[in-house]
């Protein structure tokens, strides 16, 4: 699915009274002021950029981006701030009702990514882990890792000791070291 349909889908599905005009675009590249590594967008030209790493990027990988785009437009804010973690997390929750529920358990690891990590609370780490293995089935913990996010992981893995063994466990895995 390219670029311009997964637009398209993510305006009319959680954005539907914004751009009733059609104005807006969406396309890879990047722009000078880029101030997000993932996407920028910019009021001027009606644009959300994409970053070329997404170019192989999945239909749910490329809602995440524009969904984070598209809320600062339509807060017209830069800001990661609350109303911009609760306007994703309605995404989330809309992803679910639309049966969308990986795309779901993305936003939701997108939110944790984005809030600052001495706030979110272990509880809050450990769901976010069970929900997005249920909903992704990440090959390996460390692929678990990255969806949950990279900024601040070192945060999270001195919080949650038991990170890798929720993973094992939601993955039905042993963990073969311990048996011995
Ligand atoms: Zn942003």
């Amino acid at each position: 699915m390219g670029l311009s349909a997964v637009f398209a889908e993510v305006k009319k599905s959680y954005f539907a009274r914004f751009d009733r005009e059609r104005q807006w675009r969406a396309r890879f590249g990047s722009a000078t002021d880029m101030t997000d590594e993932h996407g920028y967008c910019d009021d001027k030209t009606r644009t959300i950029f994409v970053s070329r790493r997404y170019l192989r990027a999945s239909r749910d990988e490329l809602a995440v981006i524009l969904i984070h785009e598209l809320t600062h437009a339509v807060l017209r804010s830069a800001s990661h701030g609350a109303g911009f973690m609760r306007r994703l997390e309605r995404a989330a929750k809309k992803a679910d009702r639309l049966k969308r529920s990986a795309l779901g358990a993305l936003l939701r690891a997108h939110v944790v990514e984005y809030k600052n990590a001495e706030r979110v609370s272990p509880a809050t780490i450990y769901a976010t882990m069970r929900d997005l293995v249920g909903e992704l089935r990440p090959a390996t913990f460390e692929e678990a890792l990255k969806i949950l996010g990279a900024d601040y992981l070192d945060e999270y893995l001195r919080k949650c000791r038991r990170l890798e063994s929720v993973y094992r466990k939601e993955m039905g895995l042993w963990a073969p070291e311990r048996l011995e």
